[in-house]
């Protein structure tokens, strides 16, 4: 069976085709500005070079009409009809407290998904548009959702539950529930695999390192505690997010600044993070860089980064009663490294000693802990495209997914 695998945001799509029967990717593709002058699609059918259309595409609709055009297209096509794809996974920012598995989409759920669009204002809407557009281009094709907070709906209530009145939970559902889930599901089934164990054996720290950033402690398959909350702006610095910071901050910015709720808002979502510091980048190569040649706060940057990371990486050890993996991947995590070094580093009363030869690679996986390092340390490269297929395709075919 062949996967449409469906990622839509407000402007934009991205797209990917998997044969299933061995998990290979047959295509991928972008279509930008949606609903703007100058929309384009760029389409790759992998072991060929890319194709390009710019054309006018007034909504999500017309846009993955010209996704469906390019996927029967007799030269960068990879189906010679719809029914080739079984089914369609598509990636879903929130799920609220409805769902802690990817499900099978019915009218029901569409519902349940549109009740969540005040928790993700930006991202629902938006995947929610590629579902109707699909729904109405593919009748009979099944839907299926994946969601960036079900893997996380397992933590318990002193995890997810912040400290203000308890009435904003239960009116507005004011509470924490992680981001990045599928990306954290995905690493940990591999991490497994890699050590030749089940999740349900392990304590597992997943360091998701990107340009959005979080860490998640998985106690035995499930995970215990992650550091994004609400929304994705709580936890680690990252590239233009504060992460952490004082509550107070906002208040007071707000009142010395003059500034309005949305500007703050850009602030602490844009303009803050490893850019915010060090004036320079939200990209860790710029900084290091610049850090190499010696640019102070490039290097605090990089310093602060790291220390949110360690700070939690601590925390989640005591919160499992110790840890048995630790695995870096995204961006970052995948070819940062540097990032890795200094996360490990002095570790080594906690049984965490990587081995700075076999960390000398860039994003393959493997093993780059010492052989005496209790603790394994792994690199994995996510592949959130892969587990939504995996998902879905579970989904139809009557496995089920955990
Ligand atoms: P996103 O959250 O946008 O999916 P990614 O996981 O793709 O982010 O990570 C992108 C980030 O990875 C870049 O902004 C950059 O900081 C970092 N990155 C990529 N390659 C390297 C590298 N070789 N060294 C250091 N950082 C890197």
């Amino acid at each position: 069976m062949k996967v449409l695998v469906i990622n839509c945001g407000s402007s934009s799509l991205k797209y990917q085709v998997l044969d299933m029967t061995d998990e290979s990717l047959l295509c991928k593709g972008l279509v930008e500005r949606i609903g703007i002058d100058g929309s384009v699609i760029t389409h790759e059918k992998i072991g060929m070079d890319k194709f390009k259309l710019e054309t006018p595409m007034k909504n999500h609709k017309e846009a993955i009409g010209h996704v469906i055009d390019a996927l029967l297209d007799a030269n960068h096509g990879v189906i010679k009809s719809m029914d080739e794809i079984g089914a369609v996974g598509h990636r879903v920012a929130h799920a609220g407290e409805y769902y802690n598995k990817s499900v099978l989409l019915t009218p029901k759920d569409i519902e349940n998904l549109e009740k969540c669009i005040p928790l993700a204002p930006l991202h629902n809407p938006a995947n929610l548009t590629g579902v109707a557009a699909c729904q109405e281009l593919m009748p009979g094709t099944p839907m299926v959702g994946v969601f960036d907070t079900a893997f996380h709906q397992t933590m318990p209530p002193e995890s997810y539950i912040y400290a203000i009145p308890y009435e904003y939970y239960e009116k507005y559902g004011v509470r924490r529930y992680g981001f990045h889930g599928t990306s954290h599901k995905f690493v940990v089934a591999k991490a497994a695999e890699m050590l030749g164990k089940k999740p349900e054996d392990l304590r597992i720290i997943t360091c998701h390192l990107g340009n959005g950033a979080s860490l998640a402690a998985v106690d035995h398959g499930k995970v215990v505690d992650t550091t994004m909350g609400f929304t994705p702006l709580e936890g680690l610095v990252m590239g233009t997010r504060s992460g952490d910071i004082d509550p107070a901050i906002v208040t007071f910015i707000e009142k010395t600044e003059k500034l309005s709720a949305e500007e703050l808002d850009n602030i602490l979502n844009k303009k803050s993070g490893v850019l915010g510091i060090s004036g320079i980048s939200s990209d860790f190569r710029d900084i290091e860089a610049e850090a190499e040649k010696g640019n102070k706060r490039a290097q605090l940057a990089l310093d602060v980064f790291i220390h949110r990371v360690r700070h939690y990486l601590g925390a989640y050890i005591v919160e499992m009663g110790g840890v048995d993996c630790i695995v870096f991947t995204a961006g970052v995590g995948e070819n940062d490294k540097a990032t890795r070094i200094n996360v490990c580093k002095g570790l080594e009363e906690l049984g965490i000693e990587l081995c700075e030869k076999r960390n000398d690679v860039r994003g393959e996986e493997r093993v780059i802990s010492t052989d005496e390092s209790k603790v394994k340390i792994l690199l994995i490269p996510t592949n959130e495209e892969l587990m939504i297929a995996r998902d879905t395709f579970n989904i139809v075919t009557g496995k089920g997914v955990k």
